[in-house]
């Protein structure tokens, strides 16, 4: 049994950012992570760019976000924050996956208050009196039981609520399906002259921002023609309508977002474990169809694939407010709000091959109250990160890695405030004042 004032379960981008800022606090931090890297989805599955740091002109996202660009800067591992050549949100931020774990690992280095156990899953909770007082885990060396003051679950997944009794939506509201997996591939050996070439030949086919063809930086969301008539010859059999990928910080790279998983709970081992197969086989078919249709793949060749199968969605907590599309939409505003998102509502189809953007003005953003990571029933537990309590189509606009860092860094931040360990009883200006004073944009008003 060991103590600490504070344990973050999940070192993924939001459970770094809780961390670190909690640590900044002066707080113990234990920090339990059950794989063997740091930065989650966007280390082990290979996610990037990083998107939403900006509305419009203005920065939505700074603080510990920032100070992470601003660390992948120094190693040549970003591009910095450039306009989306999609025009889904104002700007997207390229980053290079394997430098980004260094940098985390950097970052922990030099934060002494914080103790980190990898290759670590956390397995059960004991509530008692309405406290989470015991969490449980389970490593090589057998079980390991943590007691903390205030306990931050940041697992993606919202594990350690579940295990604490927090009643929790999977998914979607009317049917419980959720977004769809995706392997991430990346892949070298890349002409993007050739693709730009077939971008001013056929516009189209492609969805793109007015003048984007005039930047130096390509990403690409079509292809449409393609894609159908190599799904009509059998060549091309996953869920998708569209080429999706993002240039890599390197010369020739490009991070694919194109394999799709339908139908899979990451909450299931045996499902997660069908989704990884599944992701594999579709890695090899997009490759060939690659090579074989698209000019400017030809010499392409495999480089990395995720370690882990990407999950964009699984479990929701019900907290004390639940983010709505509505909010979303329309740029809502919090007395207690924490952090900024902005990006539209982007949802993979659950059970088919489309793509819904909801087109928010790429200017606005809305504000994310700190209500969505406290749960009605554990008096000591903060969620944060993709699983908040946000709807179905909210939380495919608030799972964005920038906002799941501001959010991670106001947990980490409110923890350490919390009056006896209570997270319900954080003065929200308090709060939202150490945030900004900590660098960091609590709400529209401090951008
Ligand atoms: C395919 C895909 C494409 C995406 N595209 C983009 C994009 O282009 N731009 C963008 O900004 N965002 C994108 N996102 C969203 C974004 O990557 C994530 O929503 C966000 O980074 C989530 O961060 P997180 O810290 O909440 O969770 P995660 O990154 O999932 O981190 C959770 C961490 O907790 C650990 N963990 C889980 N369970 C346990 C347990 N029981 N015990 C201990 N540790 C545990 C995990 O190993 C992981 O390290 C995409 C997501 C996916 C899947």
């Amino acid at each position: 049994m060991q103590d600490y004032d504070i344990l973050v379960a999940g070192a993924g981008a939001s459970g770094m950012c809780a961390a670190i800022a909690a640590a900044r606090e002066g707080k113990r931090v234990l920090l339990v992570e059950k794989g063997g890297m740091l930065g989650g989805s966007n280390t082990q599955s290979l996610v990037c760019p990083l998107m939403g740091f900006h509305a419009g002109g203005r920065q939505a996202v700074r603080g510990l976000a920032q100070e992470i660009v601003d660390r992948l800067a120094r190693r040549g591992g970003t591009l910095g924050h450039i306009p989306d050549p999609l025009g889904v949100t104002a700007t997207i931020t390229p980053i290079e996956p394997e430098i980004l774990k260094q940098v985390y690992f950097e970052m922990l280095r030099e934060e002494k208050n914080i103790t980190l156990l990898l290759h670590t899953l956390i397995t059960g909770a004991a509530v008692e009196q309405g406290r989470l007082a015991q969490v449980e885990a389970a490593h090589k060396g057998g079980k390991a039981l943590f007691r903390a003051g205030v306990m931050i679950d940041a697992t993606g997944d919202g594990d350690l609520a579940a295990l604490a009794g927090v009643p929790c939506v999977f998914g979607r509201e009317k049917d419980g399906l959720a977004q769809p997996m995706t392997l991430v591939i990346k892949i070298g050996g890349v002409e993007y002259p050739k693709i730009r070439a077939a971008m001013a030949a056929r516009p189209d086919q492609f969805v793109l921002r007015k003048g984007a063809l005039e930047d130096s930086y390509v990403a690409v969301s079509g292809y449409f023609e393609a894609v159908e008539q190599a799904r009509s010859r059998g060549e091309l059999t996953l869920p998708r309508d569209r080429v999706l990928l993002f240039q890599g910080v390197r010369e020739g790279e490009a991070i694919l977002n194109m394999s799709r998983v339908v139908m899979k709970r990451s909450t299931d081992a045996w499902e997660l474990t069908q989704a990884e197969t599944e992701g594999r086989a579709q890695a090899d078919e997009i490759l060939s169809f690659l090579k074989k249709n698209i000019e400017g793949f030809e010499n392409a060749c495999l480089m990395e694939t995720g370690a882990m199968i990407g999950v964009r969605e699984s479990r929701h907590i019900q907290g004390r407010y639940t983010l709505t599309e509505r909010d979303v939409v329309s740029g809502a505003e919090f007395e207690d709000a924490v952090a900024l998102c902005a990006f539209p509502i982007d949802i993979h189809d659950p059970q088919g091959k489309d793509l819904h953007w909801t087109k928010t003005d790429t200017a606005q953003c809305c504000e994310v109250p700190y209500r969505v990571m406290v749960p009605e029933s554990v008096g000591n537990l903060l969620v944060t990160g993709r699983c908040v309590s946000a709807t179905h189509e909210a939380a495919a606009s608030v799972r964005i890695t920038p906002t799941a860092m501001a959010l991670g860094e106001a947990a980490g931040i409110a923890a350490a405030l919390a009056p006896s360990g209570r997270v319900d009883r954080v003065d929200a200006a308090a709060l939202r004042e150490r945030i900004a004073q900590r660098g960091g944009v609590p709400g529209k008003k401090y951008m």
